[in-house]
């Protein structure tokens, strides 16, 4: 292990980013804004974050060597995505201190791990059995009483890896879909509204959150978030405390997205955790116009030693994400009065792709 560079990182330090994406790119231009370098990891020879980056090491995941060149030129080293296979974050780690730490990232990526360590945690997840064949998912539906939604361990997002079910005849069809792997089965849960909390925390443990934005998915993609959420004040309060518990418990530095269902009435409720996103979040692009401090600076100040900027908000904001052929409207979009747009520079556009977002801007009302 490499000796850790000291803190904070002055300018012209180098932060490495793993993954090149609309998140990475998002994180390397708020590390140029304070005078660091953004190194980017990726195994694309082009990635939306090598546009706006000091460097680019092109390498596959499991290239230990390459890996191991990247570290070694970067004084911290972070991910802009959650699914990073161990040894990965173990052959970065070996040459550069990597922020935030390993075991967040092995409890993000595996739902069964996550929602226990949400409950030791004194949090609510959906009602859940861990599932490992398919003759458990009968039983463990009779269990949670009502329909439920039977999604892999491992590997999902945006609602991929998850198959609806009503009744146990529909158990094998389930199994099927989601491809006959570990599983956790999730009974669904009336929420009302969905929101999340972007939060940060410091090396120095200091702790800061975010106003909790309200999101609206569609085919299991984030469509829009709202700020304020419209939702009442201990909820909010609530939320925010709940992301600070996540934070101290994992001995958490960076920026973390957790989300949240919001079911009055329902036994356990109103709040239940649905997922914790150990990066910069798609829920929280609102933060870049309505804060003073974005999420992708605070998350760059976080592991860079720096003190954590102010995260309060001074303007109201809708972001909505730009799906597929959505961008092509970026002329008309552009031109809209109160419109920031966002485009990721990525050549190809594919359905079900997150092309770009705009975040339309209000002054503060109360809430
Ligand atoms: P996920 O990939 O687990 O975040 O799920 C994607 C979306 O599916 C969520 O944002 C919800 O809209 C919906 N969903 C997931 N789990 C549940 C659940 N237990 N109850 C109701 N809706 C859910």
């Amino acid at each position: 292990m490499a000796e850790a560079a000291p803190l904070p990182l002055p300018p012209g330090s180098a932060v490495g980013i793993l993954g090149g994406g609309q998140l990475g790119r998002m994180l390397a231009i708020a590390a140029a804004r304070l005078g660091l370098e953004a190194h980017i990891y990726d195994p694309d020879p082009a990635p939306p974050a090598a546009a706006v980056a000091t460097r680019h090491v092109q390498g596959a995941y499991d290239d230990a060597a390459a890996l191991a060149r990247f570290a070694a030129g970067v004084q911290v080293a972070t991910f802009e995505f959650e699914s990073v296979p161990a040894a990965t974050a173990a052959a970065v780690a070996a040459h550069t201190a990597l922020r935030p730490n390993a075991r967040a990232f092995a409890i993000a990526q595996d739902r069964a791990l996550e929602k226990a360590f949400l409950e030791e945690t004194g949090l609510a997840p959906a009602p859940w059995v861990a599932i490992e064949a398919e003759a458990e998912i009968a039983p463990a539906l009779a269990r949670l009483g009502g329909a439920a939604i039977l999604k892999t361990r491992r590997l999902g997002y945006d609602g991929k890896g998850q198959a609806r079910i009503a009744g146990a005849e529909e158990a094998g069809t389930a199994w099927a879909a989601i491809g006959a792997v570990p599983a956790v089965l999730e009974r669904v849960v009336p929420f009302t509204a969905e929101l999340s909390v972007i939060a940060a925390r410091g090396v120095d443990g200091a702790v800061a959150a975010y106003d909790p934005g309200r999101n609206e998915h569609a085919d299991g993609i984030l469509r829009r978030t709202t700020i304020p959420a419209g939702l009442p004040a201990s909820v909010l309060q609530d939320a925010v405390l709940a992301a600070g518990r996540i934070l101290r418990a994992l001995d958490y530095v960076g920026v973390i997205g957790v989300e949240f269902f919001f079911a009055p009435g329902a036994s356990g409720g109103p709040l239940f955790v649905n997922e914790i996103a150990p990066r910069v979040h798609n829920t929280g692009h609102w933060t870049i116009e309505a804060c003073a401090v974005d999420q992708f600076e605070q998350h760059i100040r976080a592991v860079a030693g720096w003190p954590l900027g102010d995260g309060a908000r001074h303007a109201d904001a809708v972001m909505t994400n730009l799906i597929g052929d959505e961008a092509a409207a970026w002329a008309e979009l552009a031109a809209e009065p109160g419109a920031a747009l966002h485009l990721y520079g990525k050549a190809e556009i594919r359905p079900g792709r997150k092309m770009g977002h705009v975040t339309h801007v209000t002054p503060r009302r109360a809430g």
